[in-house]
């Protein structure tokens, strides 16, 4: 998942050619890594 810091939209990897903002023509996408549960225990 990519996201376009310009617009805001959001991105599948398979819908962005040449990584490229296709609603803004932004070059700039940041990938978006999905979140991860961590369990971070303190003690
Ligand atoms: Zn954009």
């Amino acid at each position: 998942m990519y996201t376009c810091p310009n617009c805001g939209k959001k991105f599948k990897a398979e819908e962005i050619e040449s990584l490229r903002c296709t609603y803004c023509g932004s070059k700039i996408l940041f990938k978006e890594t999905p979140p991860v549960a961590r369990k971070v225990s303190t003690d």
